[in-house]
């Protein structure tokens, strides 16, 4: 019997809650998910038949406006699965200090198997049911890509809205993980993968923390398996190649890879796209199981598609000494609690995952100020930087080499700004946790990134005067 999906994450949010002061009674209401929309309607298929559509919008809660989290297309979508989903966002946003509450919304269809034409009239259709209810709208709910959906279904929430929606001017900002051809910002793609990379830098940079688990500190040369070689997948495994780990393991839905000596991740999804499944990857191992992979030995694991992935039954079987939660929900918490006992470190995904929604504040922020982070200081900055050669050149009486100087006058880009922003709330929020974990001698870092949640959502509703 597979457990329900919002009981665990309850589970988590109560073990949380054993250790802080917060009263009950504003527990109760962090904890319930405030609003789930259900929604049915017909679309025509290809064939000129109708299909009842099934689809959710969940919105945990109102703590913070807008409220905010992704779209998924999944047969598996269910009510239980969406406010889950939307309480992760609350506490997730509430980690990395972004000014939402947590919503998160799905449609029960295999995207795999439908037709551009077909998905365009369902997510144009559920956008008009959403902006019916007011379940959308850039101060009211926003969405942004999950498991299954993307930059097309972005836009044409975009322009479902543009069009019925009652706010012409901020329209843009009704959604977030746009292309950048349709006012997306530079770096919303590879956000989450990338802030799950940057979450795994911190946790390995700490010395006292690292080395019980008899390793040596810092990226280069982990050996590290992601399950799960989606979007985020594949740019968390990019992100840490880059950081020179050596990615040893990877699965899609229909199998997996391993090899000992590192994977090219790239040619591996090439392969797959030319010849339709990882099988014959040239000198790596296939399984045919998919889920194997989890078992095979690594250093670290990045469990980057789907929840549940390990659970009671494989947990025992697992060799990775940590493991970075760059799905939502990937460790249930039975599983958690066996790891915990084998001293296996989790990085919780409301911590580890949140790079998507951290980058997609910012693409929300660009999309409310209409204009880009860089056009007003570009120039200005160049000036600056200019102006400060010139002066070290007059008070030295030396020329600055022309090499150091191009690099000194390349102003920054959006792009810059949004990974060094990324960057910069990845670290801050991390010794947040990390602060809290060691003061509070409390048993993981899930716990930890749960209290700082639930106490950061309390004090806003005492600051808005409810239970004061
Ligand atoms: N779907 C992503 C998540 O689960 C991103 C949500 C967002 O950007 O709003 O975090």
């Amino acid at each position: 019997m597979p457990s329900n999906f919002f009981d665990d994450v309850n589970q988590y949010f109560d073990a949380a809650c054993r250790h802080t002061e917060v009263s009950p009674d504003i527990l109760d209401q962090i904890r319930a998910c405030n609003s789930v929309y259900r929604l049915r309607f017909p679309v025509r298929r290809d064939d000129g038949t109708i299909v009842v559509v099934e689809g959710y919008r969940a919105e945990h809660s109102h703590h913070r406006l807008p409220t905010k989290g992704g779209i998924r297309y999944s047969l598996d979508v269910s009510q239980s699965e969406v406010m889950a989903l939307s309480a992760l966002m609350t506490y997730k946003c509430a980690v990395v200090d972004v000014p939402f509450g947590g919503a998160k919304g799905g449609v029960c269809i295999d995207p795999r198997n439908e037709s551009a034409p077909f998905l365009e009239r369902v997510t144009r259709r559920y956008t008009s049911e959403l902006i019916r209810k007011r379940f959308i709208g850039p101060d009211v709910d926003v969405p942004a890509p999950d498991v299954g959906t993307g930059e097309r279904e972005m836009g044409w929430i975009y322009d479902t809205y543009k069009i019925l929606g009652p706010d012409t001017l901020n329209a843009l900002a009704c959604v977030t993980g746009k292309a950048t051809s349709v006012h997306g910002v530079s770096g919303r793609r590879e956000a989450t993968g990338l802030g799950a990379i940057i979450a795994l830098e911190h946790f390995l940079s700490e010395e006292e923390d690292v080395k019980p688990l008899g390793l040596e500190t810092g990226l280069a040369g982990k050996r590290i398996i992601v399950p799960g070689l989606g979007k985020v997948g594949l740019h968390a495994a990019l992100a840490a190649i880059e950081r020179d780990a050596v990615i040893v393991g990877v699965s899609v839905s229909d199998g997996a890879l391993y090899d000992e000596g590192g994977l090219d991740v790239e040619a591996v999804l090439l392969h797959r796209s030319e010849t339709g499944s990882l099988r014959a990857f040239p000198d790596a191992r296939y399984l045919a199981n998919p889920d194997a992979i989890l078992e095979e030995p690594c250093d670290v694991l990045i469990p980057s598609a789907l929840e549940h992935q390990i659970t009671a039954a494989n947990a025992p079987k697992i060799q990775a000494k940590v493991i970075v939660e760059a799905a939502n929900g990937p460790v249930d918490p039975d599983a958690d609690a066996i790891l915990r006992e084998a001293g296996t470190v989790v990085l919780p995904d409301i911590y580890a995952n949140a790079g998507g929604v951290v980058v997609s504040y910012f693409e929300w922020i660009k999309n409310l100020s209409h204009v880009s982070f860089e056009r007003m200081t570009r120039r200005y900055q160049q000036i600056s930087n200019n102006r400060i050669l010139d002066a070290i050149s007059h008070l030295t009486g030396k020329s600055i080499p022309p090499e150091d100087t191009a690099l000194l006058l390349q102003a920054p880009n959006e792009i810059d700004f949004v990974r060094t922003a990324l960057e910069n709330t990845m670290a801050i929020s991390y010794e947040k946790i990390h602060e809290l974990w060691k003061r509070r001698s409390l048993p993981d870092l899930r716990t930890a990134a749960y209290l700082s949640a639930v106490e950061s959502v309390a004090s806003s509703y005492a600051l808005d005067g409810i239970f004061p």
